[in-house]
């Protein structure tokens, strides 16, 4: 799967632009040479809930689905499943997808900043990605320094989509539980909540994808605290 413009056949067939509010992305590509490249992650409260990683390259955004979101933590690895390219002005997208819509569900910037490449192949991103050793550092407002995406084998369908996103060891590896310690957005500090409330959409929905209101953490959502418990557990036991 290479980058470039004619990649985003198959995201334009995914959507009615008349129906959801995304950009169509049938504007100009970025125009004159541009230095820094674009890097976001948009929060994803769809069927499941998801952080959809996205770097600018040759004028759209090469785009991941990760479940579980990023983590600093070297030794954790998160699955990326690879997605379509998306047009670059979808990077501010933050609002409310139609439910019944591909995507349905609400979205938000939950950081930003720019990318570069890194490793051996820093000239040659098509390379790295290739090759499937692809190495960047990241220059955001929560996400800092050099990381890796390493494809990985997948099953049936999903065998050539499937991807490792890996923190690599330097100053910016923590155990911190980031997408817990920061679950707003960067651009409106706006949570899933307010997001879906101001865009008309999906409120309870998009509640499931916040962090558990402190003092209410028991029964307002199940999955939430499971999930919570889980993560806390896990980040115990690698003390
Ligand atoms: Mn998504």
């Amino acid at each position: 799967m290479e980058g470039g413009t004619v990649s985003l056949k198959e995201y334009k067939e995914k959507r009615d632009f008349k129906k959801t509010p995304e950009p169509a992305g049938g504007g100009a590509n970025g125009g004159a040479a541009k230095q820094s490249l674009l890097y976001v992650i948009q929060k994803h409260r769809a069927t499941q809930l998801h952080y959809d990683f996205r770097l600018e390259l040759h004028g759209v955004l090469l785009s991941w689905a990760v479940p579980k979101g990023p983590s600093p933590d070297p030794s954790v690895k998160r699955l990326a499943m690879r997605v379509e390219d998306h047009p670059l002005d979808y990077a501010s997208f933050e609002g409310v997808i139609p439910e019944g819509e591909y995507g349905g569900g609400t979205v938000m910037v939950w950081d930003t900043g720019t990318w570069e490449p890194d490793g051996p192949l820093s000239h040659d991103p098509d390379a790295a990605l290739a090759k499937g050793d692809f190495k960047f550092k990241l220059f955001g407002k929560k996400l800092h320094g050099s990381w890796v995406l390493v494809r990985t084998r997948g099953f049936g369908s999903t065998a050539d989509r499937s991807w490792l996103l890996i923190k690599h060891r330097d100053q910016y590896a923590s155990t911190r539980d980031i997408t817990a310690d920061e679950p707003r957005s960067i651009l409106t500090k706006r949570l899933l909540v307010d997001i879906a409330r101001d865009g008309g959409g999906d409120v309870e929905k998009a509640a499931t994808g916040d962090p558990a209101p402190a003092g209410k953490s028991k029964g307002k959502s199940k999955v939430q605290s499971n999930a919570t418990s889980k993560t806390k557990s896990k980040a115990k036991a690698r003390k």
